[in-house]
């Protein structure tokens, strides 16, 4: 299993990442349906203050205190940067669990920056922010799991095993490899339809679609499935994820799945859409 998710819009998102053991959002709900699984998350990356993405990390931050578990595990949580709904609930928790028996540790992140999660043999994987346009007054962040890895410079490509063997004795590996880095995983939070630049290039891309027809949109906080077909077209990541979507459109989920298919058909792509009420497992 990859990914573990569930997404109801207004009520509670979260999105467990099994291979990073990373949690994205914390909605109410959370600690109750991961139970003892709590432990295994090591980061909670949470992408703005609202109540249905944020509510239960207090769940968390408590059960992991007296649940049976590994205590030895620091437990990080990220988040954007002067949010103060996110600021004032830390503060809260902190104060209700003032004698946690593990560490916590909070940290406000910017925009931009890379938040190292591992290294393994020739690639490195990190976590990097970005702005998202939700509500006003409101600092709202999607994240990019990036990998780093290294590759024959494309002068080398070619060659057989046996050449290059040769070659990394003769000039050093570093001098026939470059360094690239690639999008594993794109996640939009709460947001209209991202920039083309930010979602262009991930393997597995997972949407807000709050609507599936913009006439039932009052604001423009949230994304309609409309908006998300250009960016697919251009952006071409392998795999689609739509979530928070909202229960008005639950019984006809089945339909939009279609649909999009159709719109995609011949492409190398994949869809999924996390039903408003169901558990999603992938
Ligand atoms: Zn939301
Ligand atoms: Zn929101």
């Amino acid at each position: 299993m990859e990914f573990l998710i569930f997404s109801k819009a207004l009520y509670s998102t979260w999105i467990f990442y099994k291979p990073e053991r990373l949690l994205f959002d914390a909605g109410e709900g959370v600690s109750t349906y991961l139970g003892n699984r709590i432990f295994a998350i090591s980061s909670i990356f949470l992408t703005h203050g609202h109540v249905d993405h944020i509510s239960g990390l207090w769940g968390i931050v408590n059960s992991r205190n007296n649940a049976m578990g590994d205590r030895e595990k620091p437990l990080q949580v990220y988040y954007p940067r002067g949010n103060r709904a996110i600021e004032a609930y830390l503060d809260f928790i902190s104060r209700a669990n003032s004698d946690l028996r593990y560490h916590f540790r909070e940290h406000p992140v910017e925009a931009g920056s890379k938040i190292f999660l591992r290294k393994a043999g020739s690639f490195e994987r990190y976590i990097v922010p970005f702005k998202v346009k939700h509500t006003r007054d409101e600092i709202s962040f999607g994240y990019h799991l990036i990998e780093k890895r290294s590759r024959l410079k494309p002068e080398y490509a070619g060659l057989d095993p046996r050449e290059i063997a040769g070659l990394v004795k003769k000039l050093g590996r570093d001098r026939i490899t470059e360094n690239y880095e690639s999008k594993i995983l794109t996640i939009s939070g709460d947001s209209m339809a991202l920039p083309v630049e930010e979602a262009k290039g991930t393997h597995t891309l997972i949407h807000e679609c709050t609507f599936m027809d913009i006439k039932e949109r009052k604001f423009p906080n949230h994304v309609s499935i409309e908006e998300l077909i250009p960016l697919i077209h251009e952006a071409r990541p392998k795999r689609v994820i739509l979530y928070h979507i909202s229960t008005r459109f639950e019984r006809r989920l089945k339909h939009y799945k279609e649909m999009i298919e159709k719109e995609f058909k011949g492409e190398d792509m994949e869809f999924h859409f996390v039903h408003p009420s169901k558990i999603f497992k992938l």
